[in-house]
């Protein structure tokens, strides 16, 4: 009787693991095949001769972001690649700086995640400069403001 109870618990216990990893999978591959569909950039990226200076210097301002966004979508897609890789290896969740179990709330955000929040934090305070630019860019959106951001601070 209590073995029976085990065993279901071990059961249900792979079954939730197994969903997970097939959900983060899908997941992955879903993102990966948006990034792979959306060409918008790509066009936004070809410069016109434009006669009007101003529409010209707008142009040039359109294709730094959209180089930009380029840079970030292939650094996302590399990520991805990596995560799938490491799913079939069955490493997948593991910080690839100290080696540490990636929280699941932080997989469930980024499957893409290769680093553990801490080690995360280490390098954006080491790139100092673009975690500034992205945390402005989240304050914006009062929702995307976590409040682990302000703990990792205080301590
Ligand atoms: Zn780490």
């Amino acid at each position: 009787m209590k073995a029976d109870i085990w065993r279901d618990t071990m059961a249900t216990k792979i079954n939730t693991l197994t969903a997970n990893i097939s959900s983060r999978k899908a997941m992955l591959e879903l993102k990966r095949e948006q990034l792979l569909g959306t060409s918008r950039d790509r066009e936004e990226i070809l410069i016109e001769t434009l006669p009007d200076p101003a529409d010209r210097v707008k142009s040039l301002t359109d294709c730094d972001i959209a180089v930009q966004r380029l840079d970030h979508r292939s650094r996302l897609i590399h990520d991805i690649d990596a995560a799938l890789e490491k799913l079939q290896n069955h490493t997948y969740g593991s910080c690839e700086r100290c080696g540490q179990p990636i929280s699941s709330k932080r997989l469930d955000a980024l499957p893409w995640s290769r680093l553990c929040f801490a080690c995360q934090s280490d390098i954006e305070s080491i790139e100092r400069v673009p975690a500034l630019h992205f945390k402005r860019a989240a304050s914006a959106h009062p929702k995307n403001a976590t409040p682990s951001g302000a703990a990792l601070r205080g301590g």
